[in-house]
């Protein structure tokens, strides 16, 4: 395979299932150093790194999948007070980051008028840029947010298969049929927009994968957050209450290997758009999770820095690599420069080649 097989335009849905399902230890060598070489040119060596704070593990929603589920009355609940966020976004500045990021579950006790206030906060006294992760708000409180100051938002679409999103996703009554409605909107408000998908959730096969992977491209996403899925005891998926069925040798499995895959390839079609080696992917190689996600496409890193007695209760899946004694920052950025790469500064938007 020569290199213009990776050249944007020749990638397709069958170019996608080929690469997903390759398993020769050479040819993925082939594809790590190309998605390498497109990260290495069109968004640098500069790794970014995007303080975490998870500010409330209370969810409305009930996705089958995630362990913070409404129904999931076994989990201790926590919101977080602005004075305690504030703080640490005052912490990511103190690293030298350029962006804190605000995650919830889809809580409606985080007012639009709150949020907005805590955004301008965080604006005025740290002038950081700001990540919202809040799930899936109305158009006018996004609109707010966006006036308040807040930069990005990110929200999976999970799955661009319409059947496998109404069974791992049960949407509002009323509400969109999918995510990427939202994406849509987020993107015309001005935010910079991020989705993604879960690699290996039950359900997904090798031809979904492909088609969500083109839809990275499709929607022109700025950032693109992958990692594996990771079965909570907690939920209908990891009970195996509900379980998709596929033919035979149709369920993309939700190992390391394939998680670099997905952001290999995300790297190739979207070459600009800044792409985390994710937790879930630290997760399930705690050793060296990062670094192979920095080497196959990668260049955003996001530390958690959700107080400990708050860590544990955002609890998407079990075991988390975040709580593990050697996720400090300190480690986290000496690990980056071992491998080559620098600490990005400033708010390490997406680069336009235009
Ligand atoms: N409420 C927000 C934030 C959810 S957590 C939202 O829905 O956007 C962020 C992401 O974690 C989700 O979008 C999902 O892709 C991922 N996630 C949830 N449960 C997971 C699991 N069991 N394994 C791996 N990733 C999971």
């Amino acid at each position: 395979m020569d290199a213009d097989d990776f050249s944007r335009g020749r990638v397709d849905r069958a170019f996608l299932v080929r690469w997903l399902r390759e398993e020769d230890p050479e040819r993925l060598e082939a594809l790590w150093a190309a998605a390498d070489a497109v990260r290495r040119e069109h968004a640098g060596d500069a790794v970014h790194l995007r303080g975490l704070v998870e500010i409330s593990n209370h969810c409305v929603r009930q996705c089958a999948y995630c362990g913070m589920r409404g129904a999931n009355r076994g989990l201790e609940r926590y919101r977080m007070t602005a004075d305690e966020i504030l703080e640490c976004a005052r912490e990511a500045l103190g690293y030298g980051f350029g962006t804190v990021v605000l995650q919830a579950g889809e809580d409606y006790a985080l007012t639009m008028e709150w949020v907005e206030a805590l955004i301008r906060r965080i604006k005025a006294e740290t002038g950081l840029a700001v990540t919202l992760s809040l799930g899936e708000r109305p158009e006018r409180e996004l609109a707010a947010w966006k006036r308040a100051g807040a930069d990005r938002y990110l929200l999976r679409f999970e799955t661009s298969d319409p059947d496998l999103y109404r069974l791992i996703h049960p949407t509002l009554p009323g509400g969109p049929q999918d995510r990427l409605v939202h994406l849509r909107v987020l993107a015309a408000l001005g935010y910079e927009a991020g989705g993604g998908v879960m690699v290996g959730i039950p359900g997904q096969s090798y031809d979904i994968l492909a088609r969500d992977i083109l839809t990275f491209r499709e929607m022109d996403l700025d950032m693109i957050g992958t990692g594996p899925y990771l079965p909570h005891p907690e939920t209908p998926l990891g009970k195996g209450e509900i379980r998709p069925d596929l033919p035979a040798g149709e369920q993309v499995p939700n190992s390391e290997a394939m998680a670099c895959k997905v952001i290999a390839l995300a790297r190739l079609v979207c070459p600009e758009a800044n792409i985390p080696a994710t937790t879930a992917l630290a997760t399930v190689n705690a050793e060296g999770g990062y670094e192979r996600g920095l080497r196959r496409g990668a260049n955003v890193v996001m530390p958690n820095l959700t107080p400990p007695r708050y860590r544990a209760l955002y609890e998407i899946y079990p075991n988390k690599a975040s709580l593990a004694v050697n996720a400090s920052v300190e480690c986290l950025m000496a690990r980056i420069r071992a491998i080559g790469r620098t600490i990005g500064r400033g708010p390490g938007g997406r680069k336009r080649a235009r």
